[in-house]
């Protein structure tokens, strides 16, 4: 992996879903494959396979985005020697309840992979790309964290604060040549919502289908390969006009 002429894209979280689309969409434009996960070997061994009949490499990381040791240590001197070209922050979980049943460990565990997530990686790979004065970085928040969604208040509050992050982080190395965005997907056909009842839902969703995953990966694509480049800072819907 360290060929320096290919371009590099680190996906957090890219064992399934939606990572696992991005992962090979980003790999059919080209780019050489950083694909993390956590736990799911086999889910993960199954796209690397997938990745590299597309022509791609790709390599294995798996740790726990919510440990900042397990992830400098996953990531640190990876990064250390080569800045990816493009980081994509998907790795995401809910844990779903009214807030008034809502455990301390329902909170807790959402927030640490959600948002702290979020700070371990980018603050373990933000120096290489400033010294390689470049980079893209896609953050994948939700519908939910710009509009609230009962059940969710510990979701939404990780996925708003995606939002705040990833705006605050836009000013700071916009000047830097790095772009920083957020995509913010809806009801998207994957694990984690495998257990919600469609119908209801589709009822809500003006375009009358709910999501793919290819549907969240070729914006995402679009954002980290796109040379005439002026989004910034940005928090674009994906989601068949849930929340207008
Ligand atoms: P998914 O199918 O459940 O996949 C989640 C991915 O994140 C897997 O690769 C998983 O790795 C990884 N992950 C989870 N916890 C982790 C941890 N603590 N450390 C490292 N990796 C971890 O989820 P999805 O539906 O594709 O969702 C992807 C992202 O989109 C999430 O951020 C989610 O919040 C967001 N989103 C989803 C929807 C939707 O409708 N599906 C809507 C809006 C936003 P393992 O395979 O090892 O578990």
């Amino acid at each position: 992996m360290k060929n320096k002429t290919k371009k590099v894209a680190l996906v957090i979280g890219g064992s399934r879903g939606i990572g696992r689309a991005i992962a090979l969409r980003l790999a059919r434009s080209g780019f050489d494959i950083w694909l993390t996960y956590k736990s799911n070997h086999e889910a993960a061994r199954n796209v690397k396979a997938e990745i590299e009949k597309s022509g791609s490499a790709c390599e294995l990381i798996a740790f726990d985005v919510s440990s900042y040791e397990e992830t400098e240590a996953a990531l640190g001197k990876r990064a250390e020697d080569f800045s990816p070209d493009v980081m994509v922050y998907n790795s995401g979980i809910s844990r779903d309840n009214l807030l008034m049943w809502m455990t301390k460990n329902e909170w807790d565990t959402v927030l640490s992979t959600n948002l702290d997530g979020f700070f371990n990686v980018t603050r373990t790979i933000l120096f290489s790309m400033l010294k390689a004065k470049k980079g893209r970085i896609i953050v994948i928040s939700s519908a939910s964290g710009q509009i609230g969604q009962a059940g969710q208040v510990n979701y939404s509050a990780s996925k708003a604060g995606l939002i705040g992050a990833a705006r605050a982080l836009a000013r700071e190395v916009g000047k830097k040549n790095i772009f920083v965005n957020v995509v913010a997907p809806g009801f998207i056909e994957t694990d984690m919502t495998e257990g919600l009842r469609k119908e209801q839902v589709l009822a809500l969703i003006p375009l009358n289908r709910v999501g793919r995953p290819e549907d969240v990966a070729s914006v995402v694509d679009f954002l980290c390969t796109e040379e005439d480049m002026y989004i910034h800072g940005q928090v674009i819907g994906i989601n068949g006009g849930l929340a207008i």
